[in-house]
């Protein structure tokens, strides 16, 4: 493959350029030549020059062209208005073919059967690059009907014309005029040719997760049941102004669904605090506050840059966000597209939106680079390895951003464990790590709750209460110490009777009372169970008092019953088993 690439300063500069083109085309045996005509406002008098001039110059090369936010040119986000970029395919048997729907009434079936078509037309298609007018159709639905109809091995990555309040979006193609409500696609295909996609975010994530509580649409009402809009307010002071989308574009929101995390932004904020988004975000999704740090964003293209390096390009094509342009300040947008450049001739432009087929899935982006790799033939071996990044960050040359982003998430990530210590410890007692009195009544009382509200389901909800036989003697003779060994080993016992039982929790209910919540388990199988704890607590062996017992009452939960009179006939019963000689386990009546 072989790339040229002009930009448009007036006619006989451009057909001389599109000469010399063709003089290289016919001199190298070339074969076909597939040609972008980008404007970023260019005037249409000179669209219509440099559309004439391909024509007629390379009569034989296929073109389409769009309406940027911005062109990369040679290698850069230049302020050139119109820029032309020829590619040259040199295996005989490659090829490039264009195809523009013109979509009439976000009438999405038309477009569906013209990809069947051209699918089932042309053999051994490789790759699709795409380009639309986003007005045409949404951008996800272009995706669906993409995933659907195109096998999921090929490559398929475009983005959408840009247009703003001062010109009209459009796309073309050979042979028809300007379109402001189409998609234009480039099938590129052939034995030789190699093309991999892929896709760079580089945004970080910040602090903790938060839950879309509510969203239709492009519209984000709540995160963890607070007004969307509050989370920038909160967190990071971003006032509702006219700014709004500035600030946040720095603080964009990476949204997890189906597996897959995809960078969303703010464009505007509605009066009731919900933000408007740039793309549907699923309700019920998780989504993180991410950052954006030119040193972390730089390396992320890095590592892209490294990837498609062994791939080996001839060529690379780059659709850029144009909200990563507004990141950037502008042309600063290219210090992201040199390591690209350093690798093969870029071509492309700044995009409203873009997508990427990965792992065999269309995925619509927001705040991407998106990059297509080609080549013919095998991979080409380099004489020079790729050079190494400037821009690679490491631990002592990180930004004072990316430092203090980092000090974020490990103090957040040290505050969430912290409280997670803190919550056990509120349920847990201390001498013998079973749950305390408070977490063993609140499981008995929602038990009993649960069932009743679902008096069809007849589970049966058994207690089993524990007392320790003439444990003062045992303090009295022995001394505190012995007993508290006594309580932690008749403890551990009863918790490794309950695992193996693998249902109930037990808990310590006083000094030297226990109590065990058996859900699902009849009065008859919980005193079976209770009288086999019974004989293995009687069986232990400590140092000074060599022997305990204990005595059980078990009671199940009759209709109706609350969980008071359920925990009072336990007592009751276990009352019966102390005066009937203890050791030994009574039922409640
Ligand atoms: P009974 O067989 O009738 O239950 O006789 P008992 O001596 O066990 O009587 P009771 O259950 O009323 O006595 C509980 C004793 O347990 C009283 C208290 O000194 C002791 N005790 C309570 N908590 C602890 C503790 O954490 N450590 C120690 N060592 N003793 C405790
Ligand atoms: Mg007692
Ligand atoms: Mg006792």
């Amino acid at each position: 493959m072989k790339q040229f690439q002009t930009s448009y300063q007036g006619l006989d500069a451009f057909r001389k350029a599109a000469a010399s083109w063709q003089d290289w085309r016919v001199s190298h045996g070339a074969g076909a030549a597939f040609i972008h005509i980008l404007s970023d406002g260019a005037s249409d008098r000179d669209v219509a020059a440099a559309r004439a001039a391909v024509e007629e110059i390379l009569p034989d090369a296929v073109y389409v062209g769009a309406s940027a936010s911005g062109n990369l040119y040679k290698g850069a986000v230049s302020t050139e208005k119109l820029v032309i970029t020829c590619t040259l395919l040199e295996h005989r048997d490659s090829f490039a073919r264009t195809r523009l729907f013109s979509v009439e009434n976000r009438d999405a079936a038309p477009f569906r059967q013209a990809l069947r078509d051209m699918r089932d037309e042309l053999r051994d298609v490789k790759a699709i690059e795409v380009i639309m007018t986003i007005d045409a159709l949404p951008i996800r639905e272009v995706c669906s009907i993409i995933q659907e109809e195109i096998p999921a091995e090929i490559p398929v990555w475009g983005g959408g014309a840009f247009g703003d309040n001062s010109f009209t979006a459009f796309v073309f193609e050979k042979g028809s005029p300007s379109n402001t409500h189409g998609i234009v696609m480039t099938f590129l295909g052939g034995g030789s040719l190699h093309v991999m996609s892929s896709c760079v975010a580089g945004w970080r994530p910040l602090g903790s997760p938060l839950e879309v509580t509510k969203a239709e649409g492009k519209i984000l009402y709540s995160l963890d049941g607070e007004p969307a809009y509050q989370t920038y307010r909160h967190y990071l002071k971003i006032p509702n102004d006219e700014h709004l989308f500035y600030n946040a574009l720095e603080f964009p929101f990476a949204v997890g669904t189906h597996g897959r995390v995809l960078l969303r932004h703010a464009l505007a904020c509605q009066e009731d605090g919900s933000l408007v988004m740039s793309t549907d975000i699923p309700e019920g999704s998780v989504l993180h506050v991410t950052y954006g740090d030119p040193e972390t964003i730089l390396q992320s293209v890095q590592s892209c840059a490294e990837t498609i390096q062994e791939f080996s390009p001839e060529i690379i094509s780059v659709f850029d966000c144009f909200g990563r342009k507004t990141f950037w300040g502008g042309t600063e947008a290219s210090r992201e597209i040199a390591p690209l450049h350093r690798l093969a001739p870029t071509y492309g432009f700044c995009t409203a939106g873009e997508f990427n087929r990965r792992q065999g899935v269309m995925d619509h982006h927001n705040l991407t680079l998106v990059v297509a790799a080609m080549r013919e033939g095998g991979p080409v071996e380099r004489d020079t390895p790729y050079a190494a990044p400037e821009t690679a960050q490491n631990e002592s040359t990180m930004s004072m951003v990316s430092r203090l982003a980092n000090f974020i998430n490990t103090a957040t990530a040290e505050l969430v464990e912290a409280n997670e210590t803190l919550s056990r410890m509120a349920i847990t007692d201390l001498l013998t790590e079973l749950y305390n009195r408070g977490e063993i009544q609140r499981r008995i009382t929602e038990r009993i709750r649960e069932k009743a509200d679902d008096p069809s389901g007849c589970n049966a909800t058994s207690l089993v209460m524990i007392d320790l036989d003439d444990f003062k003697h045992i303090n009295d003779t022995y001394g505190h110490q012995e007993g508290d060994l006594v309580i932690i080993t008749v403890s551990a016992t009863i918790r490794a009777a309950v695992k193996e039982l693998g249902i109930g929790s037990a808990g310590r209910w006083g000094g030297e009372e226990f109590m065990i919540l058996l859900p699902g388990v009849t009065q008859e199988k919980a005193a079976a169970f209770a009288d086999e704890l019974r004989a293995r607590i009687a069986a232990l062996s400590f140092p000074l008092c060599s022997r305990e017992t204990a005595s059980f009452g078990v009671s199940q939960a009759t209709a109706g019953e609350s969980p008071d009179h359920l925990i009072l006939r336990a007592d009751g019963a276990l009352y019966e088993a102390k005066r009937q000689g203890k050791n030994r386990v009574c039922q409640a009546k």
